[in-house]
């Protein structure tokens, strides 16, 4: 399967599969109830409440969030995660561009020109991105992001032969659940009488697709029910 791209940038493809959808951004469910055959949501100081509830996220989170004594938790404690750190720099155009993607490992394990990809045209920055490997995101990911960015801009400054004058821009992301590591392997786990389905793509494997795969087969679960 070919690579799929968000034009004009990766988050319109979530943008585009959600534009019919209520949904809440920025607010973090903090804690999961039964009440009375519903499920009670906790958010900051509200409550919502649904007949269903679908668990799309990072298994440890999803494992938070139900409890230990639930009876999906020993399913959920079998799946492993990588960390992943991540850093964005935006170089002056000048720059040299010796390559689109690149492989390696340590702090540069997956280089790639980010503008390059189609629909990035006329940006006014050359945008890169450098994925660490999972030894090396999980050895620094405690670092403070700004500290990860000073630590992972000059390796790819050196990568390129760009000089420090060359960057504009510099930025980290930590993601402690980034990738599975040893999926569930099977598409999402059910709780049928609570109305519960919990999944994502640490059902079948590492990748988006993973994720859609896992979704629609949650869907079907549920709507086959209703
Ligand atoms: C750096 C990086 C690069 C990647 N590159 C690729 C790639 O090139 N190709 C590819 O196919 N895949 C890639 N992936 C993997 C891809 O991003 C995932 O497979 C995909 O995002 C999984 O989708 P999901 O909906 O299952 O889970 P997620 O995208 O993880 O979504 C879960 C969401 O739930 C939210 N959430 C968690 N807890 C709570 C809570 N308590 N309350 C409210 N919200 C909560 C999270 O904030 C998150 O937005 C990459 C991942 C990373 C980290």
């Amino acid at each position: 399967m070919g690579a799929r791209i968000g034009m004009p940038s990766m988050p319109q493809v979530p943008r585009m599969l959600a534009r019919k959808l209520d949904v809440a951004q920025g607010a973090t469910v903090t804690s999961v109830l039964r009440d009375g055959g519903e499920w009670v949501l906790r958010k900051d100081s509200s409550n919502f409440r649904a007949d269903l509830l679908v668990l799309a996220i990072p298994a440890p989170q999803a494992r938070d969030l139900l409890g230990p004594t639930h009876s999906l938790d020993p399913d959920l404690e079998r799946v492993g995660f990588h960390a992943s750190v991540t850093v964005m720099v935006g170089l002056d155009p000048e720059a040299p561009r010796p390559f689109v993607t690149q492989k390696g490992e340590g702090a540069r394990a997956w280089v790639v020109q980010d503008s390059a990809k189609p629909g990035r045209e006329g940006q006014p920055l050359t945008a890169w991105v450098v994925q660490a490997d999972p030894e090396w995101s999980r050895a620094y990911i405690v670092l403070p992001v700004a500290r990860l960015a000073d630590l992972v801009a000059p390796r790819l400054l050196q990568l390129l032969g760009a000089l420090d004058d060359h960057v504009r821009y510099q930025a980290a992301h930590r993601w402690l659940y980034a990738q599975a590591s040893r999926p569930l392997g099977q598409p999402f786990l059910a709780n049928d009488d609570a109305g519960l389905v919990v999944g994502g793509d640490r059902g079948l494997g590492p990748m988006a697709e993973d994720g859609w795969a896992s979704g629609r087969t949650r869907a079907d679960h549920l709507l086959a029910r209703l």
